[in-house]
């Protein structure tokens, strides 16, 4: 495996970086996640664009051009004969002194790994997933904007946590107001009667790119959608749930907090989402040449 460092490609063992990198002292640093399928990168615009967007948001200055790091998540893939994989761009601040102030780091550094990932078992897929509400509320907006896909994931990797121990595959996020912000990896969706819906960003969610791609889907099928503010009533009695990630794709949720969400197996809508999602995946993308 080669791992992408600051514009060298090194082998596993060697790729290393300074435990005086702020990315490793304090989370401070941005990521992204894409999917390559069929030897190209899904949404890989949009994926530049939000990681250049995070750094944005913490007056982190990404020392490449889009067009360079466009570039260097290619030649990644191509170094690892990547076809079907995962990329995961990361920005940290660089190293720096052992005070918070990431004004001592001078030069940020730009790491690129291309590798597999399965994040749920096919029998998940085709069984949909249990998941519980949990205690730890997503950040709030004006904490740390959830827009941000910073390297501090503790809010998320706590309610993980809560989900896991409840013996939970995912956990629903409340923002302080009560209302339903996202999962701790992924955003949520419901069929409702006629509607598609899901948490506005303001909620406390990461503007998704899958969850857009899947709210421009589902109007293309003809299903009305709507973004809004949602209760655990909401979700208790949707018809259908699921939720959405690059990593997750699309997957059905069957179980909320011990009770059957819709008929207790994937929905009709939501296959349908998952079969259009996956036709889209495999035909479309940048090529890896
Ligand atoms: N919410 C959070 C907290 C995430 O980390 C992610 C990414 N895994 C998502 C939602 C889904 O976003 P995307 O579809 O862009 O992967």
């Amino acid at each position: 495996m080669k791992i992408y460092i600051n514009g060298k490609l090194r082998r596993r063992q060697d790729a290393k970086i300074s435990v005086f990198d702020h990315g490793l002292l304090y989370g401070d640093g941005v990521f992204e996640g894409i999917r390559a399928y069929n030897g190209r990168l899904f949404m890989l615009e949009e994926h530049i664009e939000r990681l250049f967007r995070s750094a944005r948001a913490i007056v982190l200055k990404i020392p490449q051009s889009r067009q360079a790091l466009r570039r260097a998540v290619i030649a990644t893939c191509k170094a690892n004969r990547i076809v079907n994989g995962y990329v995961r761009p990361l920005v940290t601040r660089g190293v720096g002194t052992l005070g918070l102030n990431p004004y001592t780091c001078r030069q940020p550094q730009v790491i690129i790994i291309a590798d597999k990932i399965q994040l749920y078992s096919e029998f998940l897929y085709e069984r949909g997933l249990k998941v519980v509400t949990v205690g730890t509320l997503r950040n709030h907006n004006e904490s740390l904007s959830p827009c941000i896909k910073s390297l501090n994931y503790l809010n998320n990797i706590m309610a993980k946590i809560e989900a896991l121990n409840a013996g939970a595959e995912e956990a629903v996020m409340l923002n302080a107001q009560g209302n339903v912000a996202e999962a701790s990896g992924d955003n949520i969706f419901i069929f409702k009667g006629q509607q598609l819906l899901t948490p506005p960003v303001s909620a406390g969610a990461l503007e998704g790119i899958t969850r857009n791609l899947v709210l421009d889907l589902a109007r293309q099928r003809g299903y009305a959608t709507a973004e809004a503010n949602l209760t655990r009533y909401d979700l208790y009695t949707a018809d259908e749930m699921f939720l959405t990630g690059t990593a997750a794709e699309i997957i059905s949720v069957v179980n909320m907090d011990g009770r059957v969400i819709g008929s207790g197996r994937p929905g009709r809508r939501t296959r349908d989402l998952m079969a259009s999602f996956h036709a889209l995946a495999q035909s479309s993308g940048t090529p890896i040449e």
